[in-house]
Order: C-alpha cells, then structure tokens, then sequence
C-alpha cells in the first residue's frame, strides 16, 4: 500500500486531515511513526512558504511522500493579523486561550460589522520529483467571547458564515465540510490521487 505521511504535530490537523483522506488507498503515518524527528522551524513569512518548508522537512527525514498544512485567521480590521503568527499570537508561552483573549482584547468595542475575518488554510504535498500547493478558505466573523468547546485554536471565537454557531459548537463533521483546511483538501484530493497513482476515490 502506497504511504503518505502527515507533517504536522498538531492532533486536531491530524484527526481532521485523516478524516479527508480516509476513502483513499494509503496507509496514513504521522510524525508519531518517527519519533525521533525533530520539531518542525517554521520561519516563513507567508503561509505558503511555511507549509512547503514543513512538507519538505519531513520529506527530507522520512523519504515518504508528505502533507503538510499551514494556516490562521487573518482579521480585517487589524491588517490580516494574526495571519502566519496565529499559533503563537500571545508570544512564546501562547495557548489557545491566550490568543483568543489577546484577540478579543485588540477587537473589544469593534462592531460586529467591522469583525470579518478569514480562516486561511495552505496545503503542501511534496515528494522527491514534485510540489503542489493548494488553498482553502472560509470567510465568517469574530464572536465577542468564546463559545463552544470542540475543537481547538481560534474555534470558539469565529462564526463562519450562514452559521449561528462558532467552530467551536460545530460537530466535527460540520466543521469538516465547510472550514478552510477541507476546501485545500477538496483540491488537493485530486492532485494526491494523480501524483500517487491512486484508483477513483471510493464511496
Ligand atoms: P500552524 O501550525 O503554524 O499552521 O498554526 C496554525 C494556527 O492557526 C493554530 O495554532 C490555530 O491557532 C490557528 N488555526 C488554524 N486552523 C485552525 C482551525 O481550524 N481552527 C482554529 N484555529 C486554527
């Protein structure tokens, strides 16, 4: 069976990536598979670069073709910040939490007009003879306190659009058909089934 394997130590990325990829033939590894890997630099200046460089790395260490993702919210109102820093928004000792307050914090007393942000997702496959990107958005906007208690990062502040429910009180499966990381995935499904040579997706 052909391999594919995960750049990202992120659990809530790999539970989210497998979910897509789980109809292809490929056995999935994940950097848990090679644990004496060291952790990923990502210093780019842009989304794309970041995840060409963690796909590259991991490619690099394990010789299997590699999937990496970067992505953040970019808020309008603040310039597209926090864009490529998103992870680490509250400085080096960032949680999850500690971002959305800082966030909140900058956005306290901004309309609700004025919140709009977008979920930015890149997605790099990369392998010894080719490279390919894809780049999956949702648009929504910023809530005035978290809510909601699913999954991780930014989720419980942003409210995609047509929804009443932040990331954050979607179902997993909800989120994973209209986020940003699923529309990069709905186009690189195809590009991973020409470049591994994979049958027709299964049902
Ligand atoms: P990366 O590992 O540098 O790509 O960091 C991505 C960061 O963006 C995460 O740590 C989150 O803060 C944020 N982020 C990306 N995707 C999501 C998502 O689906 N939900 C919530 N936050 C996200």
């Amino acid at each position: 069976m052909k391999k594919l394997v995960l750049a990202t130590q992120n659990r809530f990325k790999i539970e989210e990536l497998k979910s897509f990829l789980r109809n292809t033939d490929l056995e999935i590894l994940t950097l848990n598979d090679f644990p004496y890997t060291p952790a990923l630099i990502e210093d780019g200046l842009t989304f794309q670069e970041n995840a060409l460089e963690k796909a590259r790395q991991v490619y690099r260490m394990t010789r299997i073709t590699a999937l990496a993702d970067d992505s953040g919210l970019e808020v309008f109102y603040l310039n597209g910040r926090p864009g490529v820093l998103s992870a680490r928004y509250s400085g080096e000792d960032a949680t999850d939490d500690r971002n959305n307050e800082k966030l909140l914090a900058e956005m306290r007393g901004v309309a609700p007009r004025r919140r709009r942000c977008q979920f930015r997702a890149v997605l790099a496959l990369v392998s010894g003879s080719y490279e390919e990107l894809s780049e999956g958005f949702c648009l929504g906007r910023l809530t005035e306190s978290p809510r909601g208690t699913n999954g991780f990062g930014y989720d419980p502040i942003f409210l995609p659009d047509g929804f009443s429910r932040t990331y954050a009180e979607l179902t997993s499966a909800e989120k994973n058909q209209i986020s940003h990381r699923a529309r990069a995935y709905e186009k690189m499904d195809k590009i991973i089934h020409q470049k591994l040579h994979l049958g027709k997706e299964k049902p």
